[in-house]
């Protein structure tokens, strides 16, 4: 097989920021189209915008991709046989191409002020034109150019756009798409630092970096006839093109910060799972057939089809992607592993010691825990609010919180001590024999089990809401449950 029959695609951000929820979507459809073809993921870096360059932006576009598995098969820190992968490393090659334009009367210097396009611009507006440059300096004469540069003024290089007919290409999510070429305007290819623009990068580096298809948002369309028009003047075969679907609000509106994060970074840090993130952002855009939902990793690899990509904007729904993340911690990750997870987490909030699953002490108590709350877990970031009084023993509750309705504190404080009586005796402390021993005692106390109950949910939780009972006193273990009965019960004597 030669290079040209493999698939090669690749993944292309600027590092202008965080990385947006729907880049990342399209670095998925990228990887999981490279990997059902057997083709390869190519990471390249577009950091030719010199003033929008953000310190740290690379770095987290890595972390995001790492941290969802979409491991690149070429690019930063893997490198490969089409490197260097940052275009800033690149430069040369964008700005000799451009000089091969110029002489072969394919593209043109121009040395247009800022100030007369401004100008320019403000007429057009006032006309009601479209913006677009006059290609003033097409016409320049050889003579006119050496004057210029004579001049010490340094030019643009801008590509000569045909003024009549049409330019048309095929994407594979939409049909044939075509553009009259009176609509593009001269686009420039080089600026006068000597920095090529996106287009002129992007169309030299996928026809260099051997990319078959470009998988790109919807809101490049309008860029890839002039990416047409370019790929002809340099005597290049263009790639094939499908432009993804655009990720909307749910009010339909392009997904932005004020509908909530749209940082990739951000739903780690809440502790979405990679997984569930995965399979959430697979649908953004793509299904398989109107029933499923739940994907595991190589089942999408080997679903995914660009055929069953939608053209129409796709809904991101942040209350899916709960339900998505809440069903992966209950179904799909295992007990063990999701200890593991939550426990940085737990770690953070100061409950649980540093260091990993091996070598944390608490981590076997952990693994009895995380059974009793995961069914109503929905982030993993979640666990140190469901769980802190497992790891907490000074707990802080109003006493009062322990006398339930139609009884006293007196009469509470006696249910407490006949409890501790009864569960004293106990060696068996187990979830049966538990209940055993205090629904009877209910029933002596002349109590309804669900005030005895409650009275013992405050004193061993510090709250009403919590976990079953039973199971609660079983995994916190019989000196800590007494300890925490006989702490209530001073209480209610202190009070
Ligand atoms: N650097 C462009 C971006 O930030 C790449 C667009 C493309 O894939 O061609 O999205």
């Amino acid at each position: 097989m030669s290079d040209r029959d493999t698939v090669r695609v690749r993944f292309a951000p600027s590092p202008t920021g965080t990385p947006h929820i729907g880049n990342i979507r399209t670095a998925l459809f990228n990887w999981l189209f490279a990997r059902h073809h057997g083709g390869k993921f190519v990471l390249r870096i577009e950091d030719t915008d010199v003033a929008r360059r953000v310190p740290g932006a690379v770095e987290s576009i890595l972390d995001a991709l790492r941290w969802l598995g979409l491991q690149w098969d070429e690019g930063p820190e893997v490198d490969g046989p089409y490197g260097p992968y940052y275009q800033s490393l690149r430069l040369d090659l964008y700005q000799s191409l451009a000089e091969r334009l110029v002489a072969e009367g394919k593209a043109y210097y121009c040395f247009c002020t800022q100030e007369r396009l401004t100008e320019m611009r403000k007429e057009q507006e006032a006309r009601k034109e479209p913006p677009g440059y006059d290609r003033l300096c097409r016409t320049l004469s050889e003579a006119d150019v050496q004057a210029c540069f004579e001049k010490g003024l340094k030019p643009v290089v801008r590509l000569k756009v045909p003024l009549e007919g049409e330019t048309s290409f095929h994407d594979l999510i939409r049909g044939e798409i075509t553009f009259a070429n009176a609509v593009l305007d001269d686009l420039v290819l080089l600026k006068s630092d000597g920095y090529p623009t996106y287009h002129l990068a992007n169309v030299i580096d996928d026809h260099y970096m051997n990319i078959t298809h470009v998988m790109r948002a919807e809101e490049w369309i309008p860029s890839t006839p002039r990416h047409i028009l370019l790929y002809k003047a340099l005597g290049f075969e263009p790639p094939i093109f499908a432009h993804l679907p655009i990720i909307l609000a749910p009010d339909r509106s392009k997904l932005s910060k004020r509908h909530g994060a749209t940082d990739t970074g951000w739903y780690r840090e809440q502790g979405y799972l990679p997984e569930a993130m995965v399979n959430y952002m697979a649908l953004l855009g793509w299904a398989y057939d109107e029933k499923q939902e739940i994907f595991t990793i190589p089942e999408l690899i080997e679903k995914f089809e660009l055929g069953k990509v939608n053209p129409t904007g796709a809904v991101f729904s942040k209350d899916k992607l709960d339900w998505m993340n809440a069903y992966y911690i209950n179904h799909v990750v295992g007990v063990e592993e999701l200890a593991a997870r939550c426990l940085p987490f737990l770690q953070n909030a100061g409950l649980v010691a540093p260091g990993s699953p091996a070598d944390v002490r608490e981590f076997p108590y952990l693994l009895s825990i995380v059974p009793l709350i995961k069914e109503r877990m929905k982030l993993l970031s979640e666990v140190a609010d469901l769980t802190d009084f497992f790891f907490l023993d000074d707990l802080h509750y109003d006493p009062l919180a322990l006398v339930q309705k139609k009884m006293t504190p007196e009469s509470t404080l006696a249910a407490l001590e006949s409890a501790e009586q009864a569960l004293l005796p106990l060696r068996d402390w187990k979830e049966e024999a538990l209940e055993g021993t205090l629904r009877p005692l209910a029933e002596n106390l002349g109590l309804k089990p669900g005030q005895l109950f409650m009275t013992l949910r405050v004193a061993i939780t510090g709250r009403t809401v919590s976990p079953g009972l039973f199971e609660t006193m079983e995994v916190l273990g019989r000196q800590r449950t007494l300890l925490r009965v006989a702490r209530a019960a001073d209480a209610l004597r202190n009070m």
